[in-house]
């Protein structure tokens, strides 16, 4: 098995309790979850293929575009260029995002230190001010909440959040962010008016690639890997997210920290 890969054989178990028949079970526990973290390696090197083909191929035609049509009229051109340059950025994002996740799986250790999360989130709600579109980003509570945590990383996770209540709801929409501390917990809330998420779309947010056709539709440029970030960030702080959402009305993502003593 071990030379030729076939995490899918398994070894006769003995009839019996003795060590023989417990070990061989053992061993066979040992190949279904290599089976299964080798299905799902194959599964996201596919999947991260398959998506990174799109901004690709968009970035070729404009080329090809650009390089065999010289009497393009200059507005045309000048389209072309502006999309191949969405297109690699939009490869970039992918291949951050993918590199996180890679070192996510690759077990990297965080670097932690006490944060300030209220203070990062005060960052991060600034930065995510000059993505809005006019939609207002209110702060509802900030309660002052420190965690041992990687302050990059936190600030990531909020970001995150923060871009996706922002992509998700319409200019007139309204994004409402608390942070409330609870003896040993830190509670941080981004709360949308947004287009929301259908039921059948819920369960599976937090999936690596997952993008519900609507959202497809609105934002092209998205990874699908975000919310599979935020997840690793915060177990990986010992805490929790969590996504409620009604369709047409709004989302709220919750994510509970454990604070430091
Ligand atoms: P991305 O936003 O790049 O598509 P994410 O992993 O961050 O990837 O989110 C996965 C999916 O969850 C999105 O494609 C969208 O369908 C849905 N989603 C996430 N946040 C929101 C939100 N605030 N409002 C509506 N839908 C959301």
């Amino acid at each position: 098995i071990a030379r030729s890969r076939r995490f899918s054989e398994r070894v006769p178990v003995p009839s019996g309790r003795d060590e023989m028949a417990q070990m061989a079970a053992t061993f066979n526990a040992m190949l279904d979850s290599l089976q299964d973290a080798y299905r799902l390696q194959q599964r996201f090197v596919a999947d991260a293929s398959h998506e990174l083909r799109a901004p690709l191929t968009a970035i070729q035609a404009n080329l090809d575009l650009l390089e065999h049509q010289p009497d393009l009229l200059p507005a045309d051109r000048q389209e072309a260029a502006a999309e191949a340059s969405r297109e690699a950025q939009r490869l970039a994002r992918q291949v951050g995002d993918l590199l996180t996740l890679a070192r996510a799986d690759a077990g990297m250790p965080l670097h932690k230190e006490r944060v300030e999360l209220d203070r990062g989130l005060l960052e991060s709600i600034a930065d995510a001010r000059h993505l809005a579109r006019g939609q207002r980003v209110d702060l509802a509570a900030l309660e002052p909440s420190l965690v041992n945590g990687d302050p990059d990383r936190l600030k990531q996770l909020i970001l995150i959040l923060l871009d996706n209540a922002l992509k998700y709801t319409p200019a007139a929409g309204r994004v409402a962010v608390a942070l409330h501390r609870d003896g040993a917990t830190a509670t941080l809330t981004v709360q949308d008016t947004g287009v929301g998420i259908a039921p059948d779309d819920l369960p599976h947010v937090f999936e690596r690639f997952y993008r519900s056709d609507p959202a497809r539709a609105r934002d092209p440029g998205g990874t699908g890997l975000g919310l599979a970030i935020a997840r690793w960030i915060a177990e990986e702080h010992g805490g929790t997210i969590r996504i409620e959402s009604r369709p047409g009305r709004g989302t709220t993502v919750v994510v509970c920290l454990p604070t430091a003593t």
